[in-house]
């Protein structure tokens, strides 16, 4: 989708630093990282949030899921995977994404 920030970085005209690249799936460094790690997994297609996701995108989901497990599995500590949806969720890019976030001890409730 034009005008996507993490549609460019899919494309690659945009640069990230990569952890995992699969068909579907890809997960980079947050840039502003709320935590030791904080990775973030997208869908290679352009999806606005997890308000638009349904049974067709079972396939998709659980790809992103597997990602996600794949980067959380070196945190022995444990991790939390998180999706804003709208502004009140403090959303930011309106492309859809986990933030994987682990690597210290993690407050709840979140602000
Ligand atoms: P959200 O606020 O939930 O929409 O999350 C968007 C995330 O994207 C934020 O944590 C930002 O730090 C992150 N972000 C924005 N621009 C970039 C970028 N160029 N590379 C990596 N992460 C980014
Ligand atoms: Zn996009």
């Amino acid at each position: 989708m034009a005008d996507c920030l993490f549609c460019s970085m899919v494309s690659g005209d945009v640069s990230a630093d990569i952890v995992l690249d699969t068909d579907e799936v890809l997960a980079f460094t947050d840039i502003n990282p709320a935590a030791p790690t904080h990775v973030l997994v997208i869908p290679k297609r352009h999806v606005s949030s997890a308000a638009e996701l349904g049974q067709a995108d079972a396939g998709l989901l659980a790809a992103m899921f597997e990602a996600a497990a794949a980067v959380g599995s070196g945190l022995e500590g444990g991790w939390r995977l998180v999706t804003n949806v709208g502004p009140d969720a403090g959303q930011s890019v309106f492309h859809l994404h986990f933030h994987v976030l682990g690597g210290r001890s993690l407050g709840w409730p979140p602000g």
